[in-house]
């Protein structure tokens, strides 16, 4: 038998006092749901009030992903910035604009009213616990509109917090050659069913990705800049866009660290940023009454 090592002993006086503390070991978890209250106060402070909001949804994913795909790799990403740059990261929302697959099996699509009521009463007790810098971060392309006008709709009245719009960010310069059309690569097609085979390649089955069709079928002719709601269907009425078979996870791998890296992008520039609220002050001071406004 040996006798236990300095190094051992250390290790053993580490894992006791951390089962009584957390907090003061220092492996506070990003999960929101995990904390204890009390660890909960201490993870604001730590996050210096900075949290994350990973927004997905709930929607057909071709043939081949699940529905959750969103929710499961913006939350993957997320969760991956946080425990590098440190930040409370809120529970599964999925509660965005999908009104486009109503037609296929598993979509959930809130209506309208909804969609904003609830996010805003979600950011609202977000930063009633401390969370005054909210980043919402987007894992869904039809979410695109939605947030940055919520964002917008917020200065209709005060708010003691700011709300920031992480759009999508996978791609960027050195990213591994694609082997299909960047321009029709828009909905579980070669580079998001890559990403999903590092978030959760359990859930890919890319012998089924060929099963369907995503290809662009162009039925409404408009001019650039004329908008209508049903492009979407009428370019891709199977809900599907691109070529998931040629996914592979090298490109996965280059996507998944390209958009760690830009949440903790911005989780570090929104840490530093104290800007926006005190402007957001000034402006909602200043609205109060316009004609006071300094020429
Ligand atoms: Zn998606």
């Amino acid at each position: 038998m040996r006798t236990p090592s300095l190094l051992s002993m250390a290790v053993l006086f580490a894992s006791t006092a951390g089962a009584q503390s957390p907090a003061a070991q220092g492996r506070l978890s990003v999960h929101w749901e995990e904390l204890t209250a009390a660890d909960f106060r201490e993870a604001i402070t730590r996050a210096q009030g900075t949290c994350l909001l990973p927004f997905g949804i709930m929607e057909k994913h071709g043939p081949h992903l699940p529905l959750g795909n969103d929710l499961l790799n913006v939350r993957y990403a997320a969760l991956h910035a946080a425990e590098q740059e440190y930040a409370v990261v809120f529970p599964e929302y999925y509660f965005g604009q999908i009104f486009e697959a109503k037609h296929e099996p598993g979509t959930v699509a809130y209506s309208r009213g909804l969609q904003l009521q609830l996010l805003q009463e979600t950011t609202d007790e977000m930063a009633r616990n401390g969370c005054k810098k909210v980043i919402i971060v987007n894992g869904h392309g039809g979410n695109n509109s939605l947030l940055p006008y919520f964002a917008q709709t917020l200065l209709e009245a005060p708010h003691d917090y700011v709300v920031y719009v992480q759009g999508l960010a996978r791609s960027g310069p050195g990213e591994p050659k694609h082997r299909s059309d960047p321009a029709t690569d828009m909905h579980a097609g070669e580079s998001e069913t890559s990403m999903s085979m590092v978030a959760r390649p359990d859930l890919v089955h890319l012998e089924r990705a060929a099963q369907e069709s995503g290809a662009d079928q162009a039925r409404v002719k408009l001019p650039a800049g004329l908008y209508t709601g049903i492009w979407w269907y009428a370019r891709f009425p199977n809900h599907y866009a691109g070529e998931g078979a040629v996914a592979s996870r090298e490109l996965g791998e280059f996507e998944a660290k390209t958009w760690i890296d830009a949440i903790v992008q911005a989780i570090r520039a929104v840490k530093v940023d104290q800007e926006s609220l005190r402007l957001q002050n000034e402006f909602y001071e200043r609205s109060k009454h316009p004609l006071g406004t300094p020429r």
